[in-house]
């Protein structure tokens, strides 16, 4: 048995005190496999329900042979003590080939909790409030449980609920094994290589990072690493009570105060690293999971808030003021002010606005922050109801105040009076002078501010803020742009269509180069933040600087109906090439050096004709793709899209594509009625799979090919005057 296959995406297991990793992660964060022996009992616990299906196991020779062993030795345990066929048990025994002569019984898993048995059971069955109880001692009686739990997939399922619900973790976490957050990568062959290194328990996790706190050399830093990842997770999985019983890192933390306070001193310069601040990397998480949602009378400043977001100076005025707040607009509505680390905000608005929805923020930034080396706390942001005429707010990394204003709110502004806040570089467009802004606005103390228009909102570092000169410009260059954008298509709503786009400079940015999420600012790394507010930059695509910018808020303006399997990350360039066009007078011919050049293209696509047009290819290789689309705006223009997207969005409900196929067929047969021509060769010289029906309802438009296109498969013409032989 060499590795075991990924089915689906796993997410870890974490072995936690005494249980044991037996199939780790390649990079050591959390375990494929887990072992913990309780009392004269025993649970293995798996990183996925896949696992434990008859299909997986009959199609991996690997995976059948660890179960199968899995199973025999459960099986001579305690030769006495039945496998329970309900739950996988039937599926494990039948897909490994298990003895018939072994013991079984035929009930329900519940049943057997009583008796010595052999339970093999998905976790997110134990649902029952005295399941976990019951487990434990089934288990501590000498039963054996054979499980599996994927936390991500049930977070997607359950939302609101938080990680220590999920049912597994509710039954087996005293079980000393817990069902972590995020997915775990294979190797390079997709597969949990099982390593001949020791495997080791939760206790020694903490050890490992106790050892290199007293400066112990000799422990490899992938050892460290795995620890230290894994231990973050379980503080992140574990409630703060579980954490304290099961990690108790008190003991560590308390005695090395010196050490962690080293590393916060160095974070704002290079970031904490597992080698050399491990506690402090730990005592982040800590502090996240169980004091960053304080009581605001109890919060106070954390370390971190130095390096980030920055400490405001001890002298700026943080006396009373009165903000008017436009909320014609729904999200989050900049106040102009910033909240001190550690400090008591109060806020008061009129008794009518009180349980009207209204919430305060205090902070801009989501990404969870997790990969080393850490710029800042995992969690710096967080909400406040507004359910008095004053509340009370306070962060201990502090950061820019918000009124988080409801979708369906009446009045047009609220009139807040704030004490203990001070004021921050705010800039509005149409309301504050350029003049202001250079005179006194862009000095103020705050140490993130904000930029504003009706359609854009700009979240930058004070200190950048104060090298802009003319911010009206930058604004009304970015309405423009996103303008243009909603011009071929509406943002979408999960892209918070109805409210401010939204830009964040983050340190942490944990997807990719700049990313866009759902219900979120697009965070873009702090790289980028000089490039945002970059007017000439931005107008130029100076360096093709503006190309990822576009691309994040593109993102938001794509559409399923026309955004089939493959071409996430193509269509979406669709609104960053029109930006760079209708912005930077750049046609998508000269928007990326000569990419997209005419004959450049159609060079591409006759390879891609030489090799047989694979559809795989063409789904996983976004700029070979994205050429088929530019073609068609280069013969037909940007009308040919605006108008095709606009049909889509009439289409009724019961004519919207969901299916794959579906979604490329429409999209052929649109654009072809759309330009009048037939689409069809050129879609299937690209490779791309549609239906004949699709193909024979537009067989009465003529042919089109791109302008001097000829086919590779096609032997040249004989030249002029060359004779037949
Ligand atoms: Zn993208």
């Amino acid at each position: 048995m060499a590795s075991l296959p990924l089915t689906g995406a796993p997410g870890p297991v974490l072995a936690l005190g005494s249980a044991r990793s037996l199939i780790d992660a390649p990079d050591g964060s959390g375990s494929v496999l887990v072992q913990s022996d309780v009392g004269k009992g025993t649970v293995l616990a798996f990183a996925h329900g896949g696992y434990l299906s008859r299909d997986s196991i009959k199609n991996d020779p690997d995976l059948r042979e660890c179960m199968r062993r899995i199973v025999a030795w459960a099986h001579a345990r305690d030769n006495a003590a039945p496998f329970v066929l309900d739950g996988a048990g039937t599926a494990v025994l039948d897909a490994v080939g298990a003895d018939p002569a072994w013991p079984t019984v035929k009930k329900s898993w519940r049943d057997a909790l009583d008796e010595k048995a052999i339970l093999i059971v998905d976790s997110h069955q134990f649902t029952k409030a005295t399941d976990a109880a019951q487990l434990r001692s089934f288990v501590e009686r000498g039963g054996t449980l054979i499980t599996s739990g994927l936390a991500w997939g049930w977070l997607q399922l359950n939302e609101g609920k938080t990680i220590s619900d999920h049912p597994g973790n509710r039954a087996l976490i005293d079980l000393n094994i817990a069902f972590a957050d995020g997915t775990i990568d294979g190797d390079r062959n997709n597969r949990y290589p099982v390593s001949s290194r020791e495997h080791p328990t939760g206790a020694d996790d903490i050890d490992a990072i106790m050892r290199i706190t007293r400066g112990e050399k000799g422990i490899n830093s992938e050892r460290i690493n795995g620890a230290l990842e894994r231990t973050r997770l379980a503080l992140r999985t574990l409630t703060p009570e579980q954490s304290r019983r099961i990690l108790n890192l008190e003991e560590l933390m308390a005695g090395s105060a010196d050490a962690i306070n080293a590393s916060f001193a160095r974070m704002k310069e290079s970031g904490l690293r597992p080698g050399r601040d491990p506690l402090a990397m730990l005592a982040c998480e800590q502090f996240a999971s169980a004091s960053f949602e304080l009581p605001p009378r109890e919060v106070t400043a954390h370390p971190s808030a130095a390096a980030f977001p920055g400490i405001v100076a001890a002298d700026a005025d943080r006396s009373e003021r009165a903000v008017e707040i436009d909320t014609t607009l729904p999200g989050w509505r900049a106040t102009g002010l910033f909240v001190p680390a550690g400090e008591l905000v109060r806020v008061t608005l009129s008794q009518e606005l009180v349980a009207s929805g209204l919430r305060l923020q205090i902070g801009a930034h989501l990404d969870p922050a997790l990969r080393p080396p850490l710029r800042r706390l995992p969690k710096v942001t967080r909400e406040f109801t507004v359910d008095a005429v004053t509340t009370e707010v306070a962060s201990a990394v502090g950061g820019l105040l918000y009124l988080v204003v409801p979708a369906e709110f009446a009045p047009d502004s609220v009139r807040l009076t704030v004490t203990g806040a001070v004021q921050t570089p705010h800039f509005v467009l149409g309301k504050t002078s350029v003049q202001a802004w250079r005179d006194s606005i862009r000095n103020a103390p705050g140490t993130w501010g904000e930029l504003e228009s009706r359609e854009i909102a700009l979240t930058v570092p004070s200190d950048l803020l104060r090298t802009l000169d003319d911010p009206q410009q930058l604004l009304e260059l970015w309405d423009r742009i996103v303008h243009a954008q909603g011009s071929l298509e509406p943002r979408r709503l999960n892209g918070l269509g109805d409210r401010q786009a939204r830009y964040v400079p983050d340190p942490h940015v944990s997807w990719g180069y700049m990313y866009a999420p759902a219900h979120r600012p697009l965070t873009i790394p702090m790289s980028a933040a000089k490039n945002f507010i970059d007017a000439k930059m931005l107008a130029t695509n100076a360096d093709g600087d503006a190309w990822g910018l576009f691309h994040e808020l593109g993102h938001w303006h794509q559409n399923d109906m026309w955004t089939f399997d493959g071409t996430g990350e193509v269509t979406v360039n669709i609104f960053t090439l029109y930006t760079i066009d209708k912005i930077c007078g750049l046609p998508s011919a000269k928007a990326r050096e000569d990419v997209f050049t005419p004959e450049k293209m159609l060079d591409t696509m006759r390879k891609h004709v030489a090799q047989g047009s694979p559809f795989g290819k063409w789904k996983s290789d976004p700029f070979l793709a994205l050429k088929m689309y530019v073609q068609i705006e280069q013969a037909f223009g940007w009308e040919a899209y605006r108008e095709v997207f606009a049909k889509y969005r009439e289409l009724p409900e019961n004519q919207r594509p969901s299916r794959d196929e579906d979604q490329r067929d429409m999209w052929m047969v649109m654009m072809s009625r759309q330009v009048g021509r037939d689409l069809g060769p050129f879609f299937e010289a690209w490779g791309v799979p549609v239906t004949s029906e699709a193909r024979a309802s537009i067989a009465d438009l003529p042919d089109w090919m791109p302008d001097n296109w000829s086919d590779p498969r096609v032997a040249p013409p004989a030249p002029p005057g060359s004779q037949p032989k």
